[in-house]
């Protein structure tokens, strides 16, 4: 049946399946073989490192030689310092997807990123997506700031809530303020405050700074978006390649393996020569003499924090470095984790919403997951690879462009029935903030302003930490040798105030 949108094809997947070389397999066949009106195709890249110039062998970048002439957009185009957000990305892809339309190519949309993608298919779900209803004036701001926020906030919150800093400031060199934005959002929005670190300074303030445009908490936004039905910005056919988990995490291993005879090192060297050296860097960051700071642009990539403390150790020992290669390889698999894990309980429920909404024309949005657990040859395409990955995706896109009816996606393979059924359809607005909730681990925090805070799911992990054991057997210890003085911190308190939501008894995972 036919529709107004345009067509996209989408392809998605954790971190080591073979996501480029799909997408270029999938575009020279419209190069070749052209489709109607379509007659080529261009790759948009929404893999949130990739955007950034260098670190090719660290953020597994294609080739120029394997992308086989193909245009590849949004790549190696940003300065390894640069602030890029969903937003922007977003912005940017909608454009190239336009022009490409305007070429009549198809856009292959590439990446792991798969909070972009969403966010580029599924449109007015992102809290800064809302009109802005107060300028940035200052003055006429603080007429404005609803009664009910300035009625929660002590002086010296309000005074900082009414001149929020441009730049957010630094956790390192400045806590104390870090800490003081931090407190600020969980006053005004507890949920979207839980959901970052007091660290994560930039977050924070953008939170803040979209309280104050909008006169709404990030919070209400999501809520309110959420009663208003999805619906998709193009006619989107999504390839979700998936791999066995066993599989999966061996192969993402041995690609930390080959990252490193492929010139890991001297990238992480070459980037930390770049922040220490750099004159370019923001304001807000000249202070910091390390600039250590992982939060920020290419600095945030899977490696560069894992290694930062080898390059930077003067002291090189072989145990140092393999403890290095172990963090990165811990690190590169709790990420495809979280890519399907997004994949799974956000993108699959809201295509599925979609198309309930627009039944009749099931074409709208599609989503297949192609098995890739069978080995996947090295540049040669493996035999599994072409019968389970390669000729379903070329039938299941033709069928697709030419708006033919569709298999069903559960039949393609034992793995797709797993994966795509018994998903939970309800799209839960607020799941994604209680998902990344952070933990406060009261036996670590030393200063209850900036305390250490833990991923709901690291939670069991930091319990098993030397440093948190041994700070557990001290106050053991310390409550059985004097148990009549020992009163019960709020912390410690199971009914206290925030005792069951943050605390040590009830942790939500
Ligand atoms: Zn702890």
């Amino acid at each position: 049946m036919a529709t107004s949108l345009q067509p996209l094809v989408v392809i998605c997947g954790a971190t080591g399946v073979g996501k480029s070389k799909l997408g270029v397999e999938l575009a020279l066949r419209l190069v070749n073989k052209g489709h109607n009106k379509w007659r080529g195709a261009r790759i948009i890249n929404a893999d949130s490192m990739q955007v950034y110039t260098g670190m090719n062998v660290t953020t597994n970048k294609i080739s120029p030689a394997e992308r086989m002439g193909i245009d590849h957009l949004l790549m190696d185009f940003k300065k390894p310092d640069e602030q890029y957000l969903v937003g922007q990305w977003v912005h940017d892809a909608m454009q190239a997807i336009n022009e490409t339309h305007n070429r009549n190519e198809i856009p292959i949309v590439i990446g792991g990123t798969s909070y972009w993608i969403q966010h580029l298919l599924f449109p007015n779900r992102l809290a800064s997506d809302g009109p802005p209803s107060l300028s940035g004036d200052s003055d006429r701001f603080r007429s404005a700031i609803p009664e009910r926020f300035i009625s929660k906030l002590p002086p010296d919150l309000l005074n900082l809530f009414d001149q929020l800093p441009e730049q957010a400031p630094s956790a390192i060199s400045d806590p104390d303020r870090a800490s003081l934005l931090y407190k600020l959002l969980q006053t005004l929005d507890e949920p979207v405050a839980a959901r970052w670190h007091w660290r994560d300074t930039r977050k924070v303030l953008r939170a803040l700074q979209i309280i104050k445009e909008q006169g709404r908490t990030p919070s209400e936004i999501i809520n309110e978006q959420a009663s208003t039905p999805l619906f998709p910005r193009y006619r989107t056919l999504c390839l979700w390649l998936h791999a066995e988990e066993s599989v999966l995490d061996r192969r993402l291993d041995e690609r930390v393996d080959d990252m490193i005879k492929n010139g890991l090192l001297q990238e992480i060297r070459e980037l930390y020569e770049y922040a220490r050296t750099s004159t370019d860097l923001g304001a807000g960051r000249r202070d910091e003499p390390d600039r250590n700071d992982f939060t920020v642009g290419i600095f945030q990539s899977i490696g560069y924090k894992e290694f930062y403390k080898f390059i930077s150790d003067p002291d090189v020992s072989e145990g140092k470095f393999a403890d290095a290669v172990e963090r990165t390889k811990h690190s590169t698999r709790k990420y495809a984790k979280r890519q399907v894990v997004w994949l799974r309980n956000k993108l699959l429920p809201a295509i599925y919403s979609v198309t309930a909404e627009y039944r009749g024309k099931s074409s709208v949005a599609a989503l297949y997951l192609l098995d890739t657990t069978g080995k996947l040859a090295v540049g040669l395409l493996g035999e599994s690879w072409v019968s389970n990955v390669l000729q379903p995706a070329k039938m299941i896109m033709d069928a697709f462009l030419n708006e033919e009816e569709l298999p069903d996606p559960t039949t393609l393979s034992p793995l797709a029935r797993a994966m795509l059924t018994n998903v939970n359809k309800a799209l839960s607005p607020l799941a994604v903030l209680e998902a990344r909730r952070k933990v406060v681990c009261p036996l670590c925090t030393k200063n209850p302003s900036q305390p250490v805070m833990v991923e709901g799911a690291e939670w069991e992990a930091h319990q098993r930490t030397r440093l948190h054991r041994r700070l557990a057997a001290k106050a053991k210890e310390r409550i059985s040798s004097v148990p009549w003085k020992h009163e019960l911190s709020e912390w410690e308190r199971p009914s206290g105030p925030r005792g069951l939501r943050l605390g040590i008894y009830n942790v939500p995972v």
